[in-house]
């Protein structure tokens, strides 16, 4: 008998620079697998995942408009980026023989399911992992708030917002030694100090549903299934 998990449905949010692992860009499929098998193992415990990840890896529609091309276009085109990576997500976690449905927020029925709410709920009642793709479907937005808007939608416990740190510092720990985790915050204290955790509409959209955002590491083996067991280091905020 495993005692209970922390958090019961959880919202694992993955930049795309997750996927990439050394390389510079695109997915790096030793990296990919190795997230998968964690994610399995979180499921393996009783966990319901669903999934928002990035396009980061192969797609900013911001890097394009810096450039002078159309943000909107640019916008769909990273969109579309994280179905690239939403598909192969959902491809290596039913390789390590996880059930895994991946859904878009811009229909594309012959790819994948479009996301329709009461259905992802159904797959997650059932077990499967659900990978929402396409952020929230509209330009102007981020995936990170495409996180925290489907994290209120699926009724989810908590935020999980995956990082290169294991929680939020009171400075860049890469640069300052002496730098101190935070093992919670409150949301005033994170819009007060300015901390950049997620972005403003992802925050508010967290703070106004009572969901919180734990903020951990994915680099060690094992990682998600530490924090949902309460073990380990990371950040909590509420
Ligand atoms: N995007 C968007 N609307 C959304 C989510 C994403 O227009 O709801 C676009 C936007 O151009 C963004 C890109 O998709 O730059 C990739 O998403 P994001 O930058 O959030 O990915 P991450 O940094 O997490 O890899």
């Amino acid at each position: 008998h495993q005692p209970p998990l922390a958090y019961q449905r959880i919202l694992l949010k993955l930049s795309g620079e997750a996927l990439m692992g050394p390389g510079a860009g695109g997915i790096d499929v030793a990296t990919l697998n190795r997230i998968a098998s964690d994610i399995a193992e979180a499921v393996e415990l009783g966990a319901e995942v669903c999934l928002v990840v990035g396009g980061g890896n192969i797609y900013r529609g911001l890097a394009g408009a810096a450039q002078g091309m159309d943000r909107v276009s640019g916008d769909f085109m990273g969109m579309l980026a994280t179905v690239l990576n939403g598909l192969a997500l959902g491809s290596a976690l039913e390789d390590k023989g996880c059930s895994a449905r991946v859904m878009s927020a811009i229909p594309m029925p012959t790819v994948c399911e479009p996301f329709i709410r009461p259905v992802a709920l159904q797959h997650l009642e059932k077990g499967r992992i659900v990978v929402l793709a396409g952020g929230t479907g509209n330009p102007f937005f981020t995936t990170d708030t495409a996180a925290a808007l489907r994290a209120a939608e699926m009724n989810c416990n908590a935020l999980f917002k995956a990082t290169q740190v294991d929680g939020v510092y009171t400075a860049d720990p890469k640069l300052v030694p002496d730098a101190e985790r935070y093992d919670a915050l409150s949301f005033h204290e994170v819009l007060e100090k300015d901390l950049r955790i997620m972005d403003g509409p992802a925050i508010a959209l967290a703070r106004d549903n009572k969901i919180p955002i734990v903020v951990f590491s994915l680099k060690e083996k094992g990682g998600l299934a530490g924090v949902l067991q309460g073990r380990g280091a990371f950040t909590t905020i509420g």
